[in-house]
């Protein structure tokens, strides 16, 4: 009596083995993972460019608030100089009111400059905010996701080093001329036995004659798909 089965098993742990390596170079989370990875390095440029703009900003700012601070002391000194009585000559009085007037309307406009740059860092301000609580969530699910894949890569790595073992342990209970035979038929097929089920031939879906069937049920000799040429199995 012909055993197919320890081939049929050595068939699957191969066929195993191919698809855990093809998940192992290519696994989906990896994809997902350098997306977001690029979206997070993406995230951190637009934040510092932004902060950079809130940060010379924020010098104009104080800058502002320094010609503004150096105007009302002109202002004052002037206005003091021109009330107090210190002038007498009448065209100094009035040149003096001139540049009272025109110191006025700098730190009029200065001030007005200052509160729209105070609203443009407010706004400034919300928007990092935002981006910064995006960019944390972002960081903590590419952790997350992370961790899922190194520990799933590790989980096939393992399943993969015991699979030599395994297949070691069935390859000695095989018979050597079956297994010449199966090596010979590698050349030509992928799967070169083909599992029969419900009587059609799984290799190429095709039914197999009833005397073919007779025959693989009997299990004297190797039978093959008359249609595809795979070596039959018919698991018992
Ligand atoms: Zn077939």
């Amino acid at each position: 009596m012909l055993d197919l089965k320890p081939l049929w098993e050595i068939q699957l742990l191969d066929s195993q083995r191919k698809a855990l390596e093809i998940k192992l170079k290519e696994g989906q989370i990896s994809k997902d993972l350098k997306a977001l990875r690029s979206e997070i390095e993406q995230g951190r440029a637009d934040f510092d460019k932004l902060k950079e703009k809130y940060n010379s900003l924020k010098k104009e700012l104080k800058k502002k608030e320094m010609d503004a601070a150096a105007a009302t002391e002109q202002v004052d000194h002037l206005g003091q100089k021109l009330y107090s009585g210190t002038i007498t000559n009448i065209k100094e009085i009035n040149t003096s009111k001139i540049k009272l007037d025109s110191l006025k309307s700098v730190v009029n406009k200065t001030e007005d400059e200052i509160l729209n740059i105070m609203e443009h860092l407010d706004s400034l301000r919300a928007q990092l905010e935002k981006k910064s609580v995006e960019l944390n969530k972002k960081a903590d699910e590419f952790r997350k996701m992370h961790g899922t894949y190194l520990a799933n890569q590790q989980k096939i790595k393992s399943v993969l080093a015991q699979l030599p073992l395994s297949r070691q342990k069935i390859l000695d209970k095989l018979d050597i001329n079956l297994w010449n035979k199966y090596q010979e038929m590698k050349k030509r097929f992928n799967d070169p036995l083909a599992k029969v089920e419900k009587g059609i031939c799984l290799g190429c879906r095709m039914g197999v004659p009833f005397n073919d069937l007779r025959l693989l049920k009997h299990g004297a000799d190797l039978v093959y798909c008359s249609n595809c040429g795979r070596l039959l199995f018919w698991e018992r």
